[in-house]
């Protein structure tokens, strides 16, 4: 059967060998490990992890189509869901740590990441995540304070994962070639993060924050405290910087200082 890549779902397959055998790599499977990949497209990933005979390797893709041809092409080896992933939180997780695998369609990317993040106790289900981008996403995740890219992104996604960049990749190694590079990035749960109450919160100081990323931060933060000017004392503030000379942990602690106030 022909396949006919739908722009609609982010379909750019990955068909380079090299690649596809280091993402594998990058997954450190063994034999006890439960694999979940996030759109297997054509299964061209799908089949370099499962030569890495890991105990069981769970598949989500939205096409009918395609999810019709991997059933074909694996059989019983690999479970195909043909679902949405957004329709799923954290019961895909079964209670036991998998390994987390994809080559994310790149509208959505960052929906399904910051979901993922929500989940409370994220350490207990997944081992790792090894996942590709588009370059200018993966920049903004992880940026430092104090660079242009730096921002909700960073902030929210450095608060429970340890990232890291593994390769950026070109078009030619996708098929269609996607206009823009791609870049592989690394995730492991922290077994500590600074303990909020809810993420929605700081989805929402982040939020307030950087709407107006060029102000200086005196005036999120009189929309945030009817006390600005203490909280800053308490959190050593200065008032005149803007959002983007803040630390990560600077926010988690206003955050937390916004919890305190709710309750
Ligand atoms: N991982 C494959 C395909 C990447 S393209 C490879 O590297 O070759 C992105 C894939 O995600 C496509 O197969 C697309 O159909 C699928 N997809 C798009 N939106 C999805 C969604 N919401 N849930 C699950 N799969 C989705």
């Amino acid at each position: 059967m022909k396949i006919l890549p739908k722009k609609s779902l982010g379909q750019n397959f990955l068909i380079d060998n090299e690649v596809l055998n280091m993402i594998a790599d990058l997954g450190k499977i063994n034999s006890n490990d439960v694999v979940l990949e996030i759109g297997p497209g054509t299964g061209n990933l799908t089949e370099k992890i499962l030569k890495k005979k890991p105990k069981k390797i769970i598949v989500i893709e939205k096409d009918k189509n395609l999810s019709m041809i991997l059933k074909k092409k694996f059989n019983k080896d690999v479970e195909i869901i043909n679902d949405d992933i957004l329709n799923y939180n954290q019961d895909i997780f079964y209670n036991k740590k998998i390994i987390i695998f994809g080559n994310l369609p790149y509208n959505i990317s960052t929906k399904i990441l910051t979901t993922w993040i929500k989940i409370n106790n994220l350490n207990d289900f997944c081992k790792r995540f090894v996942l590709m981008f588009q370059k200018e996403v993966a920049d903004r995740i992880l940026a430092e304070y104090n660079s242009k890219n730096y921002g909700r992104l960073s902030i929210i996604s450095s608060w429970k994962m340890e990232i890291k960049k593994i390769i950026d990749i070109n078009p030619n190694c996708f098929f269609p070639a996607p206009k823009i590079k791609s870049s592989l990035l690394l995730f492991k749960p922290k077994n500590k993060y600074y303990k909020l109450e809810n993420p929605k919160n700081l989805e929402h100081v982040t939020n307030i924050f950087f709407n107006q990323r060029r102000k200086m931060i005196k005036k999120p933060l009189k929309l945030l405290f009817k006390n600005y000017e203490k909280v800053a004392e308490k959190l050593s503030l200065d008032l005149n910087l803007r959002p983007q000379n803040l630390t990560n942990i600077t926010y988690y602690r206003i955050c937390s200082y916004y919890e305190k106030l709710l309750n």
